[in-house]
């Protein structure tokens, strides 16, 4: 095992290659998912003293062949299914939602699924169900799903909010409380590894690429959360609000792109 601080240093003595900005993404995330160490295969830990000393003073080269394969060691991980997560989050009350909360709003459908819904927190209907998109915007969503893209909602997709409570009068998630909900969005997002994530509106997206997302624009493109490919659309709740033909073409678009990702 190397502790994660020797890593760290690691990573801060060759900080302006590619390769290492994208270990060091990596090392952090690990570190918000929980991990302290990480374990090396053979090759490093039982090699020769040289090794050893290499792992403490690296070299480039020990860099540039790491030993992690990061999508190895999070899938063997055997306590991140759903179930975990949701326990894990447990009776929540790590940011203030909690205190007007009804009930927690987890996530619904298939944890096996190949695509995943996220959408901003839940509203009124969502908080008195415990369910994700059972209001109005839910049925659009639903609508979305079934007659845009001929899927089944339970059966075929994952669906779930950056915030897990309801925030009052629907304001706006705010920043301390996306963070506060953020490391479960990411074991969930990772315990269900859909083939595809589909980020509904703004807050969804910004929170999902860590910066401010303007979705008009970037809507229908392609990016990546954690290799997972994430597209971009607009949340059926503005769509209900604006509902031109415009806005409509638009959305199936973006879900069209997602079906042929998922052909390929
Ligand atoms: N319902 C949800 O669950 N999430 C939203 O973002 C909107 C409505």
């Amino acid at each position: 095992m190397v502790p994660f601080d020797t890593l760290r240093f690691i990573m801060t003595m060759l900080e302006k290659s590619n390769l290492l900005q994208d270990l060091r993404n990596y090392l952090i995330f690990l570190k918000d998912y929980g991990y302290s160490e990480i374990p090396l295969e053979s090759g490093v830990i039982l090699g020769s003293e040289a090794d050893k000393a290499n792992l403490l003073h690296p070299s480039l080269e020990m860099v540039r062949q790491p030993t992690i394969e990061p999508q190895k060691t999070i899938k063997s991980k055997p306590s991140l299914d759903i179930e975990g997560v949701r326990e894990e989050l447990g009776n929540c009350t790590r940011c203030k939602l909690h205190e007007n909360r009804k009930t927690i709003v987890f996530g619904s459908g298939n944890p096996h699924a190949d695509i995943v819904f996220v959408g901003e927190g839940p509203g009124a209907d969502e908080d008195e169900q415990g369910l994700p998109f059972v209001g109005r915007a839910g049925k659009k969503l639903t609508e979305i799903i079934e007659k845009g893209m001929k899927l089944n909602r339970e059966r075929d997709t994952y669906i779930c909010n950056i915030v897990k409570c309801r925030p009052p009068k629907n304001r706006d998630p705010e920043p301390d409380e996306i963070a506060a909900c953020n490391p479960y969005l990411i074991k969930q997002l990772l315990a269900v590894r859909p083939k595809a994530i589909i980020a509904l509106g703004k807050p969804a997206a910004s929170t999902l690429l860590g910066r401010t997302v303007p979705i008009m624009k970037e809507r229908g493109n392609w990016y990546e959360y954690e290799g997972i490919p994430l597209m971009l659309t607009l949340h059926p709740a503005y769509l209900l609000r604006a509902y031109t033909l415009e806005n409509r073409r638009n959305v199936m678009d973006d879900m069209n792109k997602v079906l042929a990702k998922l052909r390929e």
